[in-house]
């Protein structure tokens, strides 16, 4: 609960536009993508100008007020979920392209530019921005920078940290820094590349410069049909072995299409696991490559393959492709989203264990993925009302990522780690690895108020308790343990 005062020096700072306190409007905050956790917050601020952000966080450092920086909300690991007793800072009004230069293929945007419009923005100019995460039509860049977004197109081009050249940060204190240059390789530490998906536990980005792409001459989409989903993820591996650098490679299952399908019509072959890839550069490569990608499809049996007849049918391919997630709630009413990655090789034996857990839990998982990438998200189907059935859900989708780590890759890919994936941090580093971690996080947070209790495990025993829900350790409770 804040103190009348705190909220009128809050209400001094950001006007009466920019502060909400109401519990109805602040139910809008109480949760992201990832709705299985919900905690309402003490206020949300709405700023305007950088200037704005130093006023806040000047304040919530003086009252020792914690904040979570809200981009749209779309994080599937409950990073801009609130805890408890803190602020929101969200960036609606914070909206504006600052500066277009084309000479140097850079772009500055304020955190609530939505990542799609930045393409918009210079587009006409023949050019792009690479990172396109599938809600790239709703999240904004400061999300994107504090999740390290991916995409379907960063097999080829690189995630957020490849095309983020500089960032302005105000730091918990208030304190304004410059991270990174926008000229390449300043000499000194790379801190631009550790703030980059630290999950807002740094500080909070207010101006990004961006790197932007020349559109290829040519771009062409292929779609091949096959028996299995292990023959797709075994045509992945082998189109990569083969020297090929395609763009994009997507696999989607049967129940993801027949989800796309209802929602968008992208007209999909029906089948068990569905290969999506795109190649773009010159057209003669684009040709090329094109045909032999098709005659790896065919050597791993698949029953049909068609490339798009126009760009309306190649954006419908991939509007299908985007949409899946979303379309998840036509299979079910609820459903986590998860995100771990794997060594490409291992995708069809990984793929088929999933589908064995799934079985053995009587839980249906329908998989929609970045093959190229190894960065699987299997969707766990379930119903809340079901007694019990959505602890079955967290605790079989942990179980995934368990496995994703034993097969030597990562707890996650692209969604970040947030509430939902802290306590399995443990499971992939070593004390001594998260200790260390837990320093540079306190270089630039002291007073451990910037987005608390997200990423890392919280107490250190975190790891010994059952994942899901938080529930404080007795050792936590009786105050013996260590919290950071
Ligand atoms: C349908 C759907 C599809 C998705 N597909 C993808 C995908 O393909 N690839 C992918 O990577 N992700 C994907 N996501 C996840 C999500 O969209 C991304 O993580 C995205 O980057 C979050 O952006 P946001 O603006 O919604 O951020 P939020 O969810 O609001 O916040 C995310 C994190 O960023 C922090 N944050 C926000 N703004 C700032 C700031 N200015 N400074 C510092 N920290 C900040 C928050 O505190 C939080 O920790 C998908 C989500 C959905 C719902």
């Amino acid at each position: 609960m804040l103190s009348a005062e705190l909220l009128s020096a809050f209400l001094e700072i950001v006007g009466p536009r920019g502060l909400i306190t109401a519990q109805n409007q602040l139910q809008t905050y109480e949760c992201d993508g990832l709705t299985a956790f919900r905690e309402a917050p003490s206020a949300v601020l709405l700023p305007e100008t950088t200037g704005q952000v130093q006023a806040i966080l000047r304040l919530c450092t003086r009252h020792k007020v914690p904040f979570v920086a809200r981009g749209a909300g779309t994080g599937l690991s409950g990073g801009a979920l609130p805890t408890q007793g803190s602020i929101v800072i969200g960036f609606s009004r914070m909206t504006k392209i600052l500066n277009v230069d084309l000479v140097n293929h850079q772009i500055t945007v304020q955190p609530g530019v939505i990542n799609a419009n930045v393409t918009v923005a210079v587009a006409g100019a023949g050019f792009f921005y690479a990172p396109d995460p599938s809600s790239q039509t709703v999240c904004t860049i400061g999300g994107n920078v504090a999740e390290n977004a991916g995409g379907a197109h960063c097999l080829k081009y690189g995630f957020t940290v490849t095309h983020v050249l500089e960032a302005t940060v105000v730091l918990p204190s208030g304190e304004l820094v410059t991270l990174g240059s926008k000229s390449p390789d300043a000499p000194g530490y790379d801190l631009l590349g550790v703030f980059i998906g630290s999950e807002g536990t740094l500080g909070i980005a207010t101006e990004m410069t961006l790197r932007i792409v020349r559109k290829p001459e040519a771009i062409q989409v292929l779609l091949a049909a096959f028996p299995s989903i292990s023959a797709a993820a075994q045509t992945v591996s082998d189109i990569i072995a083969a020297g090929l650098l395609p763009s994009a490679m997507e696999i989607m299952d049967r129940l993801a299409i027949v989800a796309a399908e209802a929602a968008v019509h992208p007209q999909y072959p029906m089948c068990d696991g569905l290969l999506i890839v795109e190649v773009d550069g010159p057209l003669a490569e684009v040709k090329l490559q094109a045909e032999q990608v098709l005659e790896l499809c065919r050597k791993n049996g698949a029953i049909e393959t068609r490339h798009a007849i126009d760009e309306g049918d190649r954006l419908l391919i991939w509007k299908g492709r985007k949409a899946a997630f979303a379309a998840a709630g036509r299979l079910s009413p609820n459903y986590i989203v998860q995100d771990g990655v794997i060594p490409r090789t291992t995708l069809p034996v990984v793929l088929e264990k999933i589908a064995a857990m799934a079985n053995a839990e009587g839980l249906r998982v329908t998989n929609v993925f970045h093959a190229g990438d190894g960065n699987l998200h299997p969707i766990v189907l379930y119903r809340r009302d079901n007694p019990g059935e959505e602890e079955r859900a967290i605790d079989l989708s942990m179980r995934i990522l368990d496995l994703c780590v034993e097969t030597g890759g990562s707890i996650t890919g692209e969604h970040g780690v947030g509430r939902e994936k802290q306590c399995s941090m443990s499971y992939m580093y070593a004390p001594a690895d998260l200790a260390t971690m837990q320093r540079v996080r306190r270089a630039f947070d002291p007073d451990n108020i910037a987005n608390p209790e997200k990423l890392f495990p919280t107490p250190r025993l975190c790891g010994e308790q059952k994942r899901g829900h938080y529930v404080p350790h007795p050792v936590e409770a009786s105050g013996i343990a260590e919290v950071f």
